[in-house]
């Protein structure tokens, strides 16, 4: 299967769709994800195309899990969790949906993750949200 660069991350990295951005650096984007597992559940993604986390460069992969370090970091501060859940899929059979390799940054515990909000009204403010993670980022 090859990159589809019409997949919905890639949109966003575009500017083309848009997204409660928390960080971006050269190599990286975290932005609030649209149908949160838990409030202030966040999304880090690479900026080089890749499918699965096994596809990506050595250095896009080490630039990643810096703005991970940072943006998880960041949502506990934030959202005064005492835990964080950091999840990544890969592929199909895995649960993946979206087909740009993205890390989950989840406030809470793994025991408690719910199932993704089916309505706005579940997903928190994800405007304040990103500001507050966003102030947050060291
Ligand atoms: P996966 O199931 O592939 O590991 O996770 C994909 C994530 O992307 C899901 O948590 C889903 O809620 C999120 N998502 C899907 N479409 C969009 C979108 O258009 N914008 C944002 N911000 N998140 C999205």
């Amino acid at each position: 299967m090859s990159y589809d660069p019409e997949n919905i991350f890639a949109k966003i990295l575009r500017g083309e769709i848009p997204c409660h951005k928390v960080y971006e650096d050269d190599y990286s984007l975290a932005f609030m994800d649209i149908m949160p597992q838990a409030v202030g559940h966040t999304l880090v993604i690479p900026k080089e195309p890749a499918i699965t986390l096994f596809e990506l460069s050595d250095a896009a992969s080490t630039h990643l899990i810096h703005a991970v370090q940072r943006v998880g970091a960041a949502v506990k501060l934030a959202m005064g969790a005492d835990g964080i859940v950091v999840m990544q899929l890969n592929g199909v059979a895995a649960g993946q949906t979206v087909d740009h390799v993205h890390f989950h940054v989840i406030p809470g515990s793994v025991h408690d993750l719910g199932s993704h909000a089916a309505a706005e009204n579940q997903t928190g403010d994800l405007a304040l949200l990103a500001s507050k993670i966003t102030q947050c980022v060291v």
